[in-house]
């Protein structure tokens, strides 16, 4: 059975074709909001048949199509509800490439699509309940719960990162106060980093940046932490009581046998993992001898959203 799975972004789309679980070929396009609907529409469309054919197939040969795109989707309608960065409300994306293409399109968003597609062909593959947990430019995430992706009601649940970590603190996009992403995504933790620097001009942090504070990345104070820098290491010990808290907080919701942490972060490995593994198991409500929870590093990195993409089509086809 052959699929294809598309990952669209903000700046590019990628499309796999997958043939019996396995991820044959991906190629991808770029994407920009000048192409308007209809331009995105034949970009994915033009995509699909390409990466199949290019792979050998032919592309009347394939079952289904999934995407996984940002915003706010209605997945059952295959509809783009809202996409800020693009302006998008209503779109119909997925019905357009249905209609482009004669194929079964399911649509979902792209944050709920990596998680899925980690859930079933990365790290998470061993567990029924899992949750992906991104620490990019916001807190993204999903929730696959026995083996299925959790949506809610018209697909608008999942939102990890806009759940209060901190009542009253920092504004966010979205709103509200105190969110887990203003806290716990990369965008977060650079903020603090030069926040801690400014305030600490003898910091080793000054080092790792040749002493320019616009290089500092979400790595800066993991490596001057490693050298023994101490305000670095109050910026990261912070970081994990936030990250710690907000994960808690999901462990206690759904128990998961796993959180697996993707995006730039989670890069770090075990000098993150190490210390929000042992914040988080004195933290949860039911101990771990009862019900161990994994903290895992997602596997599939940027591949991600197109395994889920496919993985989404499969769970839609069952
Ligand atoms: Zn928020």
């Amino acid at each position: 059975m052959i699929y294809v799975g598309i990952d669209l972004g903000g700046m590019s789309a990628k499309a796999g074709v997958f043939k019996d679980g396995e991820l044959i070929l991906k190629e991808r396009v770029e994407t920009n909001p000048s192409d308007g609907f209809q331009g995105v529409a034949d970009k994915l469309v033009f995509l699909a048949k390409s990466v199949t054919q290019n792979a050998g197939f032919s592309f009347k040969n394939v079952q289904a199509i999934g995407i996984g795109s940002p915003g706010v989707i209605d997945s059952a309608k295959g509809v783009v509800a809202k996409w800020g960065n693009y302006n998008w409300i209503d779109v119909p994306l997925g019905q357009e490439v249905a209609r482009l293409t004669d194929k079964k399109v399911y649509l979902t968003n792209d944050a709920n699509a990596a998680a899925l597609g980690e859930a079933k062909f990365g790290v998470g593959a061993k567990y029924k309940d899992c949750l992906l947990i991104t620490l990019g430019t916001g807190v993204g995430g999903g929730i696959v719960l026995d083996g299925k992706l959790f949506e809610g009601f018209r697909s608008a649940g999942a939102e990890v990162g806009h759940t209060v970590v901190e009542v009253g603190g920092r504004k966010c996009g979205c709103g509200r106060c105190g969110c887990f992403e203003q806290y716990s995504s990369a965008m977060a933790l650079i903020r603090d980093t030069k926040e801690a620097m400014e305030k600490a001009q003898g910091s080793a942090m000054w080092q790792v940046v040749e002493g320019d504070i616009n290089k500092v990345s979400g790595s800066t104070a993991f490596k001057a932490a490693a050298q023994g820098d101490k305000t670095a290491q109050a910026v990261l010990d912070q970081y994990v009581r936030y990250l710690g808290e907000g994960i808690a907080n999901l462990i206690n919701i759904f128990r998961p046998e796993a959180v697996m942490l993707g995006g730039g972060v989670s890069n770090a490995g075990d000098a993150l993992l190490t210390p929000v593994k042992a914040y988080v198991e004195q933290n949860i409500y039911v101990d771990t001898d009862y019900a161990p929870v994994d903290i895992v590093r997602a596997t599939l990195g940027n591949d991600a959203g197109i395994y889920g993409a496919y993985a989404y089509a499969l769970q839609r086809e069952e």
